[in-house]
């Protein structure tokens, strides 16, 4: 196979994945990131600080040879433990068997990571501080402003790959182009989100149970809360953002963030000493679904993760999704390696037929899961107590 040269535009999660496995492949990979590099400079608070991890994103990091390093910034979650508004609570285990489970990782930690493995390749250039502003899609370049300077830059590859997340400025440049013949729709929830942080106890212990996924089911609001490393937990409250007694639009002062948390979660008032400097200093976030085709423009750029897909994150898959993409992908790649030159139209075409229809499908259960998790495990609760009131 002739030594190509490869394009990836967001090196997140995903980016970061597949510019690691192409660069094992023996591209040469050039990888283009917006942001600072996040491993010198602090990423902005609230932004999933954790997420879970399960074994279809792990499937994606052991092809790629960084499960093992991975897993030492995970905690394995057993179950959900449910928590009712008396602060009771109840473990409702994922599994009936012991070995099964999924896991909390930190997303800079797991981002750092992919980083840095792929930095070790010789054959990745990692570029910071650039953001993708335009894409010629016909003849594979891509044009980046530098933040900084504001200086712009030009990179010609044989194909590009957009993993530039939901909001991608690549999939823009395909809808604007392509016009009728680009399908997409965009759906937001009527509920936004919004990142707290329980703090560690003395010496990194926990203020409640480590080995969990934490939810506090309330039927129009949730909260959950995953664990880190560190003993802290990060606590994301799912919330309307109107037309609800209590939505964001309403919470305005501290004192209305504590009258809401008082009645609806009194035991996380105890565990969240800055609520109201975390509630008010942390930004709100919308939860949408992304869904577009076809993924691929001209047989010379591709869509891959939240770009292609982006999901709500009700189901935890988003990452676990956009991982097992890159599994799929390499699938497919091991059939074109023989190739003196890649066909990338029939590749893309190829991996969008084989994919697509699993990543409508997460879409689509994700959603159901948020009503599922806010409203049912509610009842599962009721139905508990009951259970236990006439035995
Ligand atoms: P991103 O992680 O968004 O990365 C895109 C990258 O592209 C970023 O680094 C961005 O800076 C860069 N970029 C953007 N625009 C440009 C540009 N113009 N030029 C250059 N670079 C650009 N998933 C799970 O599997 N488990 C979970 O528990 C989970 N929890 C979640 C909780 C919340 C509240 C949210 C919002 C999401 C959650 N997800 C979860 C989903 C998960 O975060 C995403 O699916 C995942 O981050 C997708 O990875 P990505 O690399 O495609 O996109």
């Amino acid at each position: 196979m002739s030594k190509q040269n490869i394009l990836i535009i967001g090196a997140g999660l995903c980016g970061s994945l597949l510019a690691l496995r192409m660069a094992q492949r023996g591209f040469e990979v050039t990888l283009v990131e917006k942001r600072p590099d996040l491993r010198k400079v602090t990423q902005d608070a609230g932004r999933s600080i954790n997420l879970a991890l399960s074994d279809r994103g792990l499937r994606g990091l052991r092809l790629a040879g960084v499960e093992e390093e991975a897993k030492k910034l995970c905690i394995p979650m057993n179950g959900r433990m449910i928590h009712d508004k008396a602060g009771n609570t109840f473990l409702s285990p994922y599994s009936g068997r012991k070995d099964e489970y999924i896991n909390s990782i930190s997303r800079p930690g797991l981002n750092m990571l992919l980083l840095d493995e792929a930095e070790k390749m010789p054959n990745v250039q990692l570029i910071f501080n650039h953001a993708c502003e335009d894409v010629d899609l016909e003849n594979a370049s891509a044009t980046f402003r530098n933040y900084n300077s504001k200086e712009e830059i030009t990179i010609s590859a044989d194909a590009i790959f957009g993993t530039d997340g939901a909001g991608s400025a690549v999939r823009k440049n395909m809808f604007d182009s392509h016009k009728f013949l680009f399908s997409f729709s965009q759906q937001w929830l009527s509920h936004g989100y919004k990142e707290l942080e329980i703090p560690a106890a003395e010496n990194n212990g926990y203020r409640t149970y480590k080995n969990a996924l934490h939810i506090w089911p309330r039927g129009e609001d949730m909260l959950i809360a995953l664990p880190n490393l560190d003993g802290s937990f990060t606590v994301t409250l799912f919330l309307p953002y109107e037309n609800s007694d209590y939505c964001f639009a309403n919470l305005t002062s501290p004192e209305m963030v504590h009258e809401y948390f008082n009645k609806e979660f009194p035991d996380v008032v105890e565990m969240i000493p800055n609520l109201s400097e975390e509630f008010f200093g942390n930004p709100t976030g919308p939860l949408g679904t992304v869904k577009c085709s076809p993924w691929n423009s001209f047989g010379k750029v591709l869509l891959l993760g939240d770009a292609a897909h982006a999901i709500v994150p009700f189901y935890g898959q988003g990452m676990n999704a956009s991982f097992e993409d890159v599994v799929v992908f390499d699938e497919i790649l091991e059939k074109y390696t023989f190739e003196e030159n890649i066909n990338w139209n029939n590749f893309f075409k190829e991996y969008e037929a084989l994919r697509k229809k699993d990543t409508d499908a997460i879409a689509d259960l994700a959603v159901d899961n948020f009503h599922e998790m806010k409203e049912h495990t509610a009842m599962e609760i009721f139905q508990r107590k009951r259970k236990l009131e006439t035995a």
